[in-house]
């Protein structure tokens, strides 16, 4: 907590210029073109990792980057309301679900936990559990990952799948006005991949990488 202190007087003391413009431009609006959605983990910082600013990227995190599927009556109302909101008042074209190593969540569904403490936490892991049963049943897209990291890489294809049921989202996507990608951040390595569904892998984002996937994203732009 200290250090949050300190580091608020740190901001102060080191803004330029530029980002003081930055941000008095950004108190007149935001016009982020991504939906961003990750785990609440500490050790996850989409800022960071994907080099972003201000004002480029809006963020849902929660545990275990899980999106409850749609449903007219769902009790869920938090995620669902960031991706309504996401669409209807910022038209975003992207949205990105990243999972990542040696998450916290994925490890409570491979390993259960107790739930007599955590009530709250035991529901919502139930919109991952699609994730655990896939890859106990033997669909697994990286076989020398461990369990838990295998689950990751699953869960972010099921949260995906998850966003598709809502009907505005999938109106969108078949309009080619939005587009759905699967990303997943290595802790130890600080490493992100991108899921290449032609391959069935998630790819290293490396130089090439980037380039390739840049000008899939020119050739196919989400706004026709
Ligand atoms: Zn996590």
């Amino acid at each position: 907590m200290k250090k949050l202190i300190q580091g608020i007087a740190d901001f102060r003391k080191s803004l330029t210029e530029e980002s003081r413009n930055l941000f008095a431009k950004l108190a007149l609006g935001q016009k982020p073109d991504s939906l961003f959605i990750a785990c609440s983990d500490s050790r996850v910082v989409p800022n960071l990792f994907a080099s972003t600013n201000p004002g480029d990227v809006f963020v849902l995190r929660n545990i275990g980057n899980l999106v409850p599927p749609y449903s007219a009556t769902s009790q869920d109302n938090s995620a669902s309301a960031v991706i309504e909101f996401s669409i209807f008042s910022l038209n975003i074209s992207d949205i990105i679900v990243c999972g990542h190593s040696e998450c916290g969540a994925m490890q409570a569904l491979c390993n259960g936990f107790d739930s007599e403490c955590c009530p709250h936490l035991g529901a919502w892991l139930k919109h991952g559990e699609e994730s655990l049963n896939k890859v106990r049943s033997g669909i697994v897209i990286n076989p020398s990952l461990s369990e838990h990291n295998q689950i990751s890489q699953a869960n972010v294809l099921q949260q995906m799948e998850h966003i598709k049921s809502y009907p505005f989202i999938r109106e969108r996507i078949d309009k080619k006005e939005l587009r759905v990608h699967g990303w997943w951040f290595d802790i130890a390595h600080a490493d992100v991949y991108c899921y290449e569904p032609e391959l069935n892998q998630f790819v290293l984002i490396d130089e090439e990488e980037a380039r390739l996937v840049i000008k899939r994203l020119e050739e196919a732009p989400s706004r026709v």
